[in-house]
Protein backbone atom coordinates (compact mmCIF):
# COMPACT_ATOMS: atom_id res chain seq x y z
CA UNK A 1 0.00 0.00 0.00
CA UNK A 2 1.59 3.04 -0.91
CA UNK A 3 1.56 5.75 2.09
CA UNK A 4 0.23 9.24 0.84
CA UNK A 5 -3.18 9.33 -0.11
CA UNK A 6 -4.02 8.80 -3.91
CA UNK A 7 -6.29 11.35 -6.42
CA UNK A 8 -5.32 8.93 -9.51
CA UNK A 9 -5.17 5.63 -9.63
CA UNK A 10 -5.45 2.44 -12.07
CA UNK A 11 -6.53 -1.05 -12.20
CA UNK A 12 -6.03 -2.72 -15.49
CA UNK A 13 -6.37 -0.12 -18.31
CA UNK A 14 -9.01 2.28 -16.54
CA UNK A 15 -7.95 4.93 -14.84
CA UNK A 16 -9.35 6.19 -11.75
CA UNK A 17 -10.13 9.80 -10.05
CA UNK A 18 -10.70 9.91 -6.41
CA UNK A 19 -11.52 13.98 -6.22
CA UNK A 20 -13.58 13.35 -2.84
CA UNK A 21 -13.95 11.29 -0.05
CA UNK A 22 -17.37 12.88 1.28
CA UNK A 23 -20.28 10.99 0.20
CA UNK A 24 -24.51 11.32 0.99
CA UNK A 25 -24.49 7.69 1.81
CA UNK A 26 -23.41 5.91 4.68
CA UNK A 27 -23.51 1.95 3.53
CA UNK A 28 -23.35 -0.75 5.49
CA UNK A 29 -21.29 -2.65 3.24
CA UNK A 30 -18.76 0.69 2.18
CA UNK A 31 -15.23 -0.70 1.17
CA UNK A 32 -14.15 2.68 2.96
CA UNK A 33 -14.95 0.67 6.13
CA UNK A 34 -12.77 -1.90 5.89
CA UNK A 35 -9.99 -1.01 3.13
CA UNK A 36 -7.46 1.54 2.81
CA UNK A 37 -7.81 1.70 -0.60
CA UNK A 38 -7.54 -1.17 -3.62
CA UNK A 39 -5.10 -1.91 -5.99
CA UNK A 40 -2.13 -1.09 -3.81
CA UNK A 41 -3.31 2.57 -3.83
CA UNK A 42 -4.34 4.18 -0.38
CA UNK A 43 -7.77 6.25 -1.48
CA UNK A 44 -8.33 7.95 2.30
CA UNK A 45 -7.51 11.59 1.43
CA UNK A 46 -6.73 13.68 3.90
CA UNK A 47 -9.02 16.46 2.24
CA UNK A 48 -10.56 17.19 -0.87
CA UNK A 49 -7.80 18.27 -3.79
CA UNK A 50 -8.16 20.95 -6.06
CA UNK A 51 -9.27 21.01 -9.57
CA UNK A 52 -6.13 21.99 -9.99
CA UNK A 53 -3.96 19.30 -8.33
CA UNK A 54 -6.82 16.54 -9.67
CA UNK A 55 -5.37 17.77 -12.99
CA UNK A 56 -1.44 17.77 -12.29
CA UNK A 57 -1.95 14.25 -11.16
CA UNK A 58 -3.62 13.35 -13.94
CA UNK A 59 -1.28 15.22 -16.57
CA UNK A 60 1.43 12.52 -14.52
CA UNK A 61 0.05 9.86 -16.18
CA UNK A 62 -2.78 10.24 -19.03
CA UNK A 63 0.01 9.10 -21.43
CA UNK A 64 1.57 6.33 -20.29
CA UNK A 65 -0.91 4.07 -21.86
CA UNK A 66 -4.04 4.08 -23.87
CA UNK A 67 -6.66 3.78 -21.00
CA UNK A 68 -10.18 2.12 -21.91
CA UNK A 69 -11.82 4.53 -19.61
CA UNK A 70 -11.43 7.60 -17.13
CA UNK A 71 -13.88 7.02 -14.20
CA UNK A 72 -14.58 9.18 -11.47
CA UNK A 73 -14.91 6.83 -8.72
CA UNK A 74 -13.02 6.71 -5.34
CA UNK A 75 -13.88 6.72 -1.45
CA UNK A 76 -16.77 9.31 -1.82
CA UNK A 77 -18.96 10.76 -4.16
CA UNK A 78 -17.90 12.66 -7.54
CA UNK A 79 -20.86 13.81 -7.80
CA UNK A 80 -20.52 16.08 -4.53
CA UNK A 81 -17.70 17.74 -6.23
CA UNK A 82 -19.81 18.82 -9.64
CA UNK A 83 -17.80 21.51 -10.14
CA UNK A 84 -14.51 20.08 -10.03
CA UNK A 85 -15.75 16.63 -11.67
CA UNK A 86 -17.02 18.93 -14.51
CA UNK A 87 -14.08 21.00 -15.33
CA UNK A 88 -11.93 17.67 -15.21
CA UNK A 89 -14.37 16.34 -17.95
CA UNK A 90 -13.84 19.50 -19.73
CA UNK A 91 -9.98 19.17 -19.71
CA UNK A 92 -9.75 15.60 -20.98
CA UNK A 93 -11.50 16.46 -23.32
CA UNK A 94 -9.81 19.17 -24.68
CA UNK A 95 -6.43 18.06 -24.29
CA UNK A 96 -6.17 14.23 -24.69
CA UNK A 97 -6.32 13.51 -28.34
CA UNK A 98 -7.76 10.32 -28.09
CA UNK A 99 -11.42 8.50 -28.00
CA UNK A 100 -11.87 7.68 -24.55
CA UNK A 101 -14.78 6.86 -22.33
CA UNK A 102 -15.48 9.01 -19.37
CA UNK A 103 -17.97 7.25 -16.44
CA UNK A 104 -18.95 8.80 -13.70
CA UNK A 105 -19.72 5.72 -10.56
CA UNK A 106 -22.44 7.30 -8.63
CA UNK A 107 -25.09 6.56 -6.07
CA UNK A 108 -27.26 8.52 -8.24
CA UNK A 109 -28.00 11.59 -5.41
CA UNK A 110 -26.74 13.94 -7.97
CA UNK A 111 -30.45 15.71 -8.05
CA UNK A 112 -30.45 16.34 -4.53
CA UNK A 113 -26.66 16.83 -4.72
CA UNK A 114 -27.16 19.86 -7.06
CA UNK A 115 -30.23 21.41 -6.65
CA UNK A 116 -30.75 24.41 -9.15
CA UNK A 117 -28.37 23.06 -11.32
CA UNK A 118 -29.15 21.40 -14.47
CA UNK A 119 -26.95 17.97 -13.54
CA UNK A 120 -27.53 16.07 -16.68
CA UNK A 121 -26.77 18.62 -19.06
CA UNK A 122 -23.46 19.92 -17.68
CA UNK A 123 -22.21 16.54 -17.59
CA UNK A 124 -22.97 15.65 -21.20
CA UNK A 125 -21.75 19.04 -22.12
CA UNK A 126 -18.62 18.54 -20.15
CA UNK A 127 -18.17 14.80 -21.98
CA UNK A 128 -18.96 12.53 -19.31
CA UNK A 129 -20.65 9.39 -21.62
CA UNK A 130 -21.33 6.69 -18.95
CA UNK A 131 -22.82 6.78 -15.55
CA UNK A 132 -22.99 3.74 -13.33
CA UNK A 133 -25.58 4.26 -10.59
CA UNK A 134 -25.69 1.67 -7.48
CA UNK A 135 -29.36 1.53 -6.29
CA UNK A 136 -28.23 -0.79 -4.10
CA UNK A 137 -32.00 -1.84 -3.16
CA UNK A 138 -35.29 -2.43 -4.19
CA UNK A 139 -37.24 -0.19 -2.09
CA UNK A 140 -37.57 2.42 -0.19
CA UNK A 141 -37.17 0.93 3.19
CA UNK A 142 -34.25 -1.45 2.47
CA UNK A 143 -32.44 1.63 0.86
CA UNK A 144 -32.92 3.78 4.17
CA UNK A 145 -32.08 0.30 6.05
CA UNK A 146 -28.79 -0.78 3.80
CA UNK A 147 -27.49 2.33 2.66
CA UNK A 148 -28.44 4.60 5.18
CA UNK A 149 -28.51 8.03 3.12
CA UNK A 150 -29.13 11.83 4.83
CA UNK A 151 -32.16 12.47 3.20
CA UNK A 152 -35.20 10.47 3.68
CA UNK A 153 -36.41 11.02 0.11
CA UNK A 154 -32.83 9.69 -1.40
CA UNK A 155 -34.17 6.37 -2.94
CA UNK A 156 -36.99 7.99 -4.89
CA UNK A 157 -34.78 11.04 -5.89
CA UNK A 158 -32.04 8.05 -7.30
CA UNK A 159 -34.92 6.76 -9.50
CA UNK A 160 -35.43 10.21 -11.00
CA UNK A 161 -31.84 10.54 -11.61
CA UNK A 162 -31.54 7.44 -13.24
CA UNK A 163 -35.03 7.97 -15.09
CA UNK A 164 -33.39 11.81 -16.62
CA UNK A 165 -30.37 10.06 -17.45
CA UNK A 166 -31.67 7.54 -19.06
CA UNK A 167 -30.93 8.24 -23.25
CA UNK A 168 -28.58 10.58 -22.47
CA UNK A 169 -25.69 8.70 -21.35
CA UNK A 170 -24.85 4.46 -21.26
CA UNK A 171 -26.33 4.01 -17.91
CA UNK A 172 -25.87 0.75 -16.42
CA UNK A 173 -27.82 -0.03 -12.65
CA UNK A 174 -25.89 -2.20 -10.09
CA UNK A 175 -26.49 -3.31 -6.88
CA UNK A 176 -24.32 -5.28 -4.46
CA UNK A 177 -25.30 -8.80 -3.47
CA UNK A 178 -26.49 -8.64 0.08
CA UNK A 179 -29.24 -10.75 1.75
CA UNK A 180 -31.23 -7.36 2.40
CA UNK A 181 -31.60 -6.45 -1.60
CA UNK A 182 -34.02 -8.44 -3.63
CA UNK A 183 -31.48 -8.60 -6.87
CA UNK A 184 -34.21 -10.15 -9.20
CA UNK A 185 -36.63 -6.57 -8.21
CA UNK A 186 -33.47 -4.33 -8.62
CA UNK A 187 -33.40 -5.82 -12.09
CA UNK A 188 -36.72 -5.58 -12.81
CA UNK A 189 -36.68 -1.58 -11.80
CA UNK A 190 -33.66 -0.95 -14.53
CA UNK A 191 -35.49 -3.17 -16.92
CA UNK A 192 -38.62 -1.27 -16.75
CA UNK A 193 -36.62 2.35 -16.53
CA UNK A 194 -35.00 0.72 -19.78
CA UNK A 195 -31.21 0.76 -18.72
CA UNK A 196 -28.50 -2.43 -17.92
CA UNK A 197 -28.54 -4.31 -14.66
CA UNK A 198 -25.63 -5.21 -12.88
CA UNK A 199 -24.76 -7.21 -9.79
CA UNK A 200 -21.92 -6.92 -7.90
CA UNK A 201 -20.66 -9.09 -4.98
CA UNK A 202 -20.41 -8.11 -1.67
CA UNK A 203 -16.44 -9.03 -1.18
CA UNK A 204 -14.15 -6.97 0.37
CA UNK A 205 -12.81 -5.74 -2.82
CA UNK A 206 -13.49 -3.65 -5.40
CA UNK A 207 -16.63 -2.56 -7.58
S1 LIG B 1 -22.63 5.31 -1.82
FE1 LIG B 1 -20.67 4.30 -2.27
S2 LIG B 1 -19.09 5.62 -1.32
FE2 LIG B 1 -21.06 6.21 -0.45
S3 LIG B 1 -21.20 5.04 1.45
FE3 LIG B 1 -22.25 3.86 -0.16
S4 LIG B 1 -20.73 2.46 -1.01
FE4 LIG B 1 -19.64 4.06 0.17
Amino acid sequence: MKRSPSVVYWLGNNLYLNITNRCSNNCYFCIRRFKQGVGGFNLKLSRDPSTHEVIEELQKVLNLKNWREIVFCGFGEPLERLDCLLEVARWIRKYYGKPISIRVDTNGQGLLLNRNREIITELTAAGVDKLSVSLNAHDKETYNQVCRPKSESAFDSVLAFIEEAKGKFDVEVTAVNIPEVDLSKVAKIAQQIGVKFRAREYIPGFW
